[in-house]
């Protein structure tokens, strides 16, 4: 029934406050300033027409309040304060303070003994027992609120008073501390006696807890809880930012760290990283990052969270969307959006209930991606969620162009395989970890035959024609996991990793033979080609360049035995 601003005492971080509505009116448990300070900001006051304050005694972490209570709601809220206070020396007390403080107004308060409660709900006061100085001015109370009663001891280092009021069904808050002192009811003094209460199917709340962790362990394994807090709007989001926060710090401090770690050539890590970050900001379900691979007209994710690497025609789906319409992309119905495409959901049982897509810019602000985020709960907000995303987009936009970079230095511009770079980063990724885990990878180094008189008899041109003719063959020849890559010049390498050098062998002659039978149309001429090779398995124990040079002296003895062959052993 009672919810509480504060369980602690006047040596915990926070008093003892609790609290409860009934009708209209706001009803306090003593009024410590912490009480005022969280009532001013959680917003109960709405429909309230008076605040009443049942006081158990003067100490300050109990009254301390009251004073700025009375002011606030008299000049602020416009609603009287009642204060009751059982014993007639207390509340002579109160007056007193209350006719000194300047600015405190007569008419923001009446001072009542709890007698003349409102017969809205019952309030007995319970003498008890405290510090000697407070002798009969201090009470705990039963109170009875639409059916419901509780006992509150207030400050108290006895229960006895309370005990009539104690049966089945009926609420204590109770006072206990962990420092012992001959004020207060000592925990481990009253466990048993409080246990063998909830155990006669009374609920029973600790409160004043000096100590809420050992309190909190010493009442573990028994029906005793502490007492329920009450947290305010501003509290829960104060909680929230924290812990958003403190994840986005940790995720940008493994941003920093991986992008100094000198493996600056692998971007997958950190578009798994900055997507995960977006999830955080936003507080999606699922996040994914998309580029916008222009010259095969397709979208694919970088880096998807909770899903399958995706690759879609550039014009499909919202993410197409959002970069045809160069806009952000907000629905929270997709499936009454025309441009949603509900493959992906159909295929995984997922249900997308909210989406928000960020098209990604480069620095020169050409779209080169986007950012999507799939399901937050409440839906998406265009504006709020725009703004959260911001920093990460723009940092994704850099990464994404930085890799966009380092995929084109890595391919030939004319054939579009990987070039030499390419294939020593993948050696450095791929192929090298293959051979150092002890696995089997094939090579083969190959050369077009008498390049030299393609060009001079049909012209540049036709031999430019001649090389991606080749490589065309060349990228279609390659199985799953295999690559092939423009060494230089009408020279190309294929890396084939799990393949036994009879087998490369094999492919390099089906290679051969298929460029030999077919007819290359080059600037307009009809050339018949043929092509040798070296084949070589590769040594783990030696370099990169040092592997191509075996390869190589393969293919220089096809070339010194007359061409068109294929060369495997020595
Ligand atoms: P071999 O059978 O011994 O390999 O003879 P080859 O004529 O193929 O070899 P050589 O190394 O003498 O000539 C290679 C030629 O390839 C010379 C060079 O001009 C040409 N070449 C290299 N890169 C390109 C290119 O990008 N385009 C064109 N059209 N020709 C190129
Ligand atoms: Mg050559
Ligand atoms: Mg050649």
């Amino acid at each position: 029934m009672l919810q509480f601003f504060g369980r602690g005492s006047a040596f915990a971080d926070s008093h003892n406050c609790a609290f409860f509505r009934c009708r209209d009116e706001l009803v306090l448990l003593d009024c410590p300033m912490d009480a005022f300070q969280k009532l001013k900001h959680a917003d109960l006051t709405s429909g309230v027409s008076r605040i009443r304050v049942l006081l158990t005694h003067t100490h300050g972490d109990h009254a301390g309040g009251i004073p700025m209570l009375i002011h606030y709601a008299f000049f602020i809220l416009h609603i009287p304060v009642t204060v009751q206070a059982p014993s007639p020396a207390v509340r002579e007390d109160l007056r007193l303070i209350l006719d000194h403080l300047e600015g405190c107004d007569p008419r923001g308060y009446t001072l009542q003994d709890p007698e003349c409660a409102d017969p809205t709900f019952t309030a007995v006061p319970i003498p008890t027992q405290h510090v000697p100085a407070l002798e009969g001015r201090c009470f705990g109370y039963y109170l009875s609120v639409d059916g419901q009663e509780c006992v509150y001891t207030g400050d108290s280092c006895t229960l006895e008073p309370f005990l009539p009021y104690l049966h089945a069904g009926v609420t204590l808050y109770t006072e206990t501390c962990w420092h012992r002192s001959a004020v207060h009811m000592h925990i481990g003094a009253f466990l048993p006696v409080l246990t063998a209460l909830t155990e006669q199917g009374v609920q029973v709340y600790l409160m004043h807890l000096d100590d809420e962790e050992k309190i909190a362990s010493a009442i573990c394994g028994t029906k005793l809880c502490l007492a329920p807090l009450y947290t305010t709007r501003r509290d829960n989001m104060t909680d929230r930012n924290d812990s958003v926060l403190s994840e986005i710090l940790t995720l940008t401090d493994k941003l920093y760290k991986q992008m100094c770690s000198g493996e600056g050539n692998d971007h997958s890590r950190l578009f798994a990283d900055l997507t995960e970050l977006g999830k955080v900001l936003t507080g999606a379900d699922r996040a994914s990052f998309w580029k916008w691979d222009k010259q095969k007209k397709e979208l694919w994710t970088l880096s998807a969270i909770g899903t399958e690497r995706i690759v879609i025609p550039e014009t499909t789906g919202l993410v197409g969307k959002a970069l045809r319409e160069k806009r952000i992309i907000v629905t929270n119905d997709p499936y009454s959006d025309p441009d949603f495409n509900p493959a992906v959901d159909k295929k995984t049982g997922y249900v997308t209930k909210s989406v928000m897509v960020l098209p990604v810019a480069d620095v020169n602000g050409a779209f080169i991606g986007a950012y999507q985020m799939i399901n937050k709960p409440g839906g998406f907000d265009e504006a709020e969620d725009t703004r959260r995303l911001s920093l990460a987009a723009l940092i994704c936009g850099i990464a994404l162009e930085s890799d966009t970079f380092l995929e084109e230095s890595q391919h030939d511009k004319l054939t579009h395989l990987k070039n030499r770079m390419g294939f020593y980063a993948d050696y450095l990724r791929r192929y090298g970890k293959m051979l150092a885990e002890g696995k089997q990878v094939s090579m083969f180094l190959c050369d077009i035959d008498h390049f030299k008189r393609v060009n001079d008899t049909y012209g540049h041109n036709a031999g430019d024609d001649a090389l991606v003719f080749v490589s065309g063959i060349l990228a279609d020849s390659c199985r799953q996991g295999d690559c092939a890559y423009r060494w230089g010049g009408e020279e190309f390498i294929m890396l084939m990793p799990d393949t036994p050098i009879e087998q490369a062998a094999k492919i390099a002659d089906s290679i051969r033979v298929r460029i030999m039978n077919s007819v290359c149309h080059a600037d307009g001429n009809d050339i018949q080609l043929t092509i040798s090779f070296g084949c070589w398995e590769m040594d783990g124990s030696i370099q990169a360049e040092a592997n191509v040079k075996r390869a190589d002296n393969r293919l220089y003895v096809a070339k010194e035995t007359g061409r068109n062959k294929v060369i495997w052993n020595d």
